[in-house]
């Protein structure tokens, strides 16, 4: 193993990746103000570079200042740097970190290399210490992801490094063990030069998936909020309609058979203005979301259930026949006027029901024309004196 060129002399890389360390801890710092408290771990992982930076900064300074420093204190920063992208990681997918165990090995690692520095000077039991615990450190880092995976390009990538980092902490403990170490941290075998290169790319990347990863985070409770209904939490009118014209696109291009068992209905709650005068409008808010859940435990996964607006709501059954269709609304209306339990707040409000229109899809049907037979279907339900079924002609 002879040294690389001096392109790669490691002191040179070790500096450039401690910029960039640092460059990245303030771009997550400053992005860190734009996105949701909800979103945990970036305050971890604007740190965790500007850590690994002070680490880089006492590594270089290597035969400069003391050795217990450049050695024992240099390692330690390091670790915990990387302690702190692993309670970022935990934050961001538990909502809680707890690392103590970590910061003990990191005291522990710390008597070690003092003992194997400056009682009884050992290069290579000094690097089998810290591949061992690095490599620890890493591959539990990443298990954390691989028990969370998903699509997310920013994960994957996440996952990928750590396990490259702990792949490379491997390699270098069993080139340790092999007796190929090098006799201190500036002499270039081949690698030591992997190694301290992979390091520098690593904190820019380790730092650009975790922004990578937050903006997925963003993005998908930004959309979650676009969809949903503030007070009930089922599908909002945009989103309802959305899904309800991708439904009937998708069942077009199935063929007749499989649109002839799409159908809508309007559910319309009976009476609820009375509600609204009498028990006020926080209790009316309440009525509306038990009547909510209550459709939503009739349905199950059968249908889509999504607020039309005020207390008119709409399901979209996309296969279901007129008969099954007729069936799982009288369901839901029996669950709707299902009494309130005695304790419950609402219980002073009595029974609550529901009128539901019913239109089976016909032929050449769009979105504006199943809406408008089911509601018509329903002010004739109205019309009969409520807390019924009508079914729409299909014809
Ligand atoms: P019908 O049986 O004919 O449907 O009578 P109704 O009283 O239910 O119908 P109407 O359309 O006259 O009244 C609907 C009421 O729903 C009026 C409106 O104040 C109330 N409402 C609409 N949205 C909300 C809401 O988000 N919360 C509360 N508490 N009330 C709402
Ligand atoms: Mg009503
Ligand atoms: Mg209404």
């Amino acid at each position: 193993m002879g040294a690389l060129p001096s392109v790669l002399d490691p002191r040179s890389v070790i500096v450039l990746a401690g910029f960039m360390g640092m460059v990245m801890s303030v771009v997550v710092f400053f992005m860190r103000r734009a996105y949701p408290a909800s979103i945990g771990g970036l305050r971890e992982w604007s740190w965790a570079p500007l850590v690994a930076f002070a680490s880089t900064v006492l590594f270089s300074a290597r035969d400069v200042i003391p050795d217990f420093f450049t050695i024992v204190v240099a390692n330690m920063v390091l670790f915990q740097a990387c302690t702190l992208y692993y309670a970022g990681s935990q934050k961001f997918l538990l909502g809680r970190s707890n690392t103590r165990a970590w910061v003990a090995i990191n005291l522990l690692m710390g008597v070690l290399l003092f003992w194997y520095s400056e009682v009884k000077p050992d290069y290579a039991m000094r690097l089998l210490v810290v591949t061992a615990l690095v490599a620890a450190l890493f591959f539990n880092h990443a298990a954390l992801y691989l028990r969370h995976k998903d699509r997310v390009f920013g994960k994957q990538l996440m996952t990928g490094l750590l396990l490259l980092q702990a792949t490379v902490a491997a390699a270098r403990l069993v080139s340790v063990l092999a007796g190929m170490a090098g006799s201190s941290l500036m002499d270039a075998t081949w690698l030591q030069s992997l190694y301290i290169s992979m390091y520098s790319f690593t904190v820019l990347l380790l730092t650009i998936a975790a922004i990578l990863m937050a903006t997925d985070r963003m993005r998908s409770e930004f959309q979650f909020l676009a969809t949903r209904d503030p007070l009930t939490g089922v599908l909002n009118r945009r989103a309802l309609l959305e899904a309800c014209q991708a439904e009937l696109a998708a069942a077009a291009r199935e063929g007749a058979a499989k649109a002839r068992r799409l159908a809508l209905m309007m559910v319309d709650v009976d009476h609820f203005k009375p509600i609204n005068d009498r028990f006020g409008h926080q209790t009316g808010d309440a009525v509306l979301r038990e009547v909510v859940g209550r459709m939503e435990r009739a349905l199950g996964d059968s249908g889509l259930l999504g607020r039309y607006g005020g207390e008119e709501f709409v399901v979209l059954l996309p296969d279901a026949s007129p008969a099954e269709a007729a069936e799982l609304a009288a369901r839901l209306g029996a669950h709707a006027r299902e009494a309130l339990p005695p304790d419950s707040p609402l219980a002073a409000v009595g029974a609550v029901t529901v009128s539901i229109g019913v239109a089976p899809h016909r032929p050449g049907a769009d979105i504006d024309d199943m809406l408008g037979r089911a509601d018509e279907a329903l002010y004739r339900a109205k019309a009969a004196g409520r807390d019924r079924v009508v079914m729409a002609s299909a014809a």
